[in-house]
């Protein structure tokens, strides 16, 4: 799993509905076309899909952002656990044994 922050404002939850509504409404639309056909055909629905992503825009953009986490104040990630394994061996230094 993701370990990222992720902010919880509504602009951000209404934003994130975009995939899972835009590929609903392409199920639906494209169910219509097989069950019904003629006037329901994809070719005559498809700008359903365009209003519904103006629509879920909108609703973002009128959203409030109160308690807003932008992605530019979050904090880096945290470094990478140190390796268990010791780095290659090192060549001796010049001028030293032998
Ligand atoms: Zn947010």
């Amino acid at each position: 799993m993701s370990d990222k922050v992720r902010c919880t404002c509504r602009r951000c939850s209404i934003r994130s509905l975009m995939g899972p509504a835009v590929i609903t409404t392409v199920g639906i639309l494209f169910l219509l076309s097989q069950f019904r056909g003629g006037y329901l055909a994809f070719h005559h629905t498809f700008p359903v899909i365009l209003i519904v992503i103006g629509a879920i825009l909108l609703a973002s953009s009128v959203a409030p952002t109160d308690g807003h986490i932008s992605s530019s104040t979050m904090p880096p990630p945290p470094a990478p656990p140190a390796s268990p394994f010791p780095g290659p061996p090192q060549p001796p230094a010049p001028g030293q044994g032998q």
